[in-house]
C-alpha cells in the first residue's frame, strides 16, 4: 500500500488495536482515537487521541489532516450486552458515524471505511440452525433483529450516498463474528467464543467442569480469526468497490460444537449446563460468493488453528486474574 496518513477510530478497541498494529508495521502514519486506550498492550499509533466521537467538534478533531479514515468505533458487545441496550447503543452509534463520516467528508479525507455487521441481515432468514448461508443482496426487506443491526443499516446507506454524492470514497463491510486474542473476554461485552474460552479456562484452572451456555446451544453462526478480518479490511479498503461486502468465516458450527473444540484444546472434558440467557438468531452463516469474486480472496485460518491461539492467550489471563486474587485475599 502506499504510504498514507490514517485515522482509526475505535482503535482502543479489538479489531482497531490490531489494524492501527499493522498499519504501523506497513510503515504507515496512523492517529488511533477512542475513548479508552487499549487494555491489553501498548498501542502502536503515532498519536492516540482520546475523545468522545459521540461530539461533533471531537470527529472534526479526529480526521484533521489524514487521508483515510477507518471507523470502527461503537458501542457494541455480544448478545448479553447487544440485546438489553437498544435505545443507548442506536443513539451513540448513529451519533458517532454520522459525525464522523460527515467531519471526514468536511476535512477532505479521501477514501473512508465503515465497519458493519451480519446483525444487518433480516431475522426472518435466520430463524433455523441450519439456514442458507447470507448473500448481500439477501438484506432486503430489511428487518434487523436489534436496534445494532438497524443502526448498522442506516449507516451503511449514509457511507453509500456520501460516495455517491460528494467526493469522499466509502468502502463498507459486514463483519461476521470476528475473534482472536487482546479481544474484551469478561465484563458483559464478550462474544462467544472469548466467553466460552474464558469458561473453559476457569473450569480448567478451578477444577470445576460445568460450563454454562445460553439456550440449548444448538443455534449456528460462523466465526473468523482476527489475522484474516485484517487481511480482509486492507484487501477491500485497497480496491474499487463500494457496496457492502461480507468478510466472514463460511463455516457454520453450533455454539455446542464451538464449546467442544475448545475444550479439546483445553484438554479438559465439560460439562455443558443449558440455561437461559439471549441467543440472537437461531442461525447465520456468511455467504463468500461474492468476497471471493471481488477480493480473489477469502479467510484462510481454520477456526480450530485461531481459537488455539485465542484460547492460549485467555487462559494466561484467567490465569493471572486467579494469582492476583488471591494474593489479595
Ligand atoms: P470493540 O468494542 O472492541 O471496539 C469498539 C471501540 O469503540 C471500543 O474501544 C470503544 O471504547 C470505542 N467507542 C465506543 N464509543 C465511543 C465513542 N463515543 N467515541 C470513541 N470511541 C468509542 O469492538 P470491535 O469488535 O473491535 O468492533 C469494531 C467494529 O466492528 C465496530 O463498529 C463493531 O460494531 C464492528 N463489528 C464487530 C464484530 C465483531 O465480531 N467483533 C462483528 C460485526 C461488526
Amino acid at each position: 500500500m502506499p504510504k498514507s496518513k490514517y485515522l482509526v477510530t475505535g482503535a482502543g478497541g479489538f479489531i482497531g488495536h490490531h489494524l492501527v498494529k499493522e498499519l504501523s508495521r506497513q510503515g504507515h502514519w496512523v492517529r488511533g482515537v477512542d475513548i479508552k486506550y487499549p487494555e491489553f498492550g501498548e498501542t502502536d499509533a503515532n498519536e492516540f487521541l482520546l475523545l468522545d466521537l459521540r461530539r461533533w467538534e471531537n470527529c472534526l478533531q479526529a480526521a484533521e489532516g489524514v487521508d483515510q479514515v477507518f471507523a470502527l468505533a461503537a458501542d457494541m458487545g455480544g448478545m448479553g450486552f447487544i440485546s438489553h441496550h437498544h435505545g443507548q447503543i442506536l443513539h451513540n452509534n448513529l451519533l458517532i458515524n454520522t459525525h464522523t463520516l460527515e467531519a471526514a467528508r468536511l476535512q477532505g479525507v479521501r477514501r473512508y471505511f465503515y465497519t458493519s455487521s451480519a446483525c444487518v441481515y433480516p431475522e426472518y432468514l435466520q430463524s433455523e440452525a441450519y439456514i442458507k448461508p447470507l448473500k448481500e443482496e439477501d438484506v432486503y426487506p430489511a428487518q434487523p433483529q436489534d436496534a445494532y443491526g438497524w443502526e448498522k443499516l442506516i449507516s451503511e446507506h449514509l457511507c453509500r450516498h456520501y460516495g455517491e454524492e460528494y467526493e469522499i470514497q466509502t468502502r463498507i463491510v459486514r463483519f461476521h463474528n470476528i475473534f482472536g486474542p487482546l479481544g474484551t473476554w469478561d465484563g458483559g461485552r464478550e462474544k462467544v467464543p472469548a466467553a466460552l474460552c474464558r469458561k473453559i479456562a476457569y473450569a480448567k484452572l478451578t477444577g470445576k467442569p460445568d460450563i454454562e451456555i445460553w439456550g440449548d446451544g444448538e443455534q449456528t453462526r460462523s466465526f473468523c480469526y482476527i489475522d484474516d478480518c485484517i487481511s480482509g479490511i486492507l484487501k477491500l479498503m485497497q480496491s474499487d468497490y463500494s457496496q457492502p461486502l461480507n468478510l466472514g468465516q463460511d463455516r457454520m458450527v453450533t455454539i455446542n460444537e464451538l464449546a467442544d473444540i475448545i475444550s479439546e484444546i483445553a484438554g479438559l472434558k465439560i460439562e455443558k449446563k443449558h440455561v437461559p440467557g439471549p441467543q440472537g438468531v437461531r442461525g447465520r452463516n456468511s455467504d463468500n460468493t461474492l468476497l471471493k469474486k471481488v477480493l480473489n480472496w477469502e479467510p484462510q485460518i481454520s477456526l480450530e488453528q485461531g481459537l488455539e491461539t485465542t484460547y492460549r492467550w485467555i487462559e494466561s489471563q484467567v490465569e493471572a486474574l486467579i494469582k492476583a486474587d488471591g494474593e489479595s485475599n
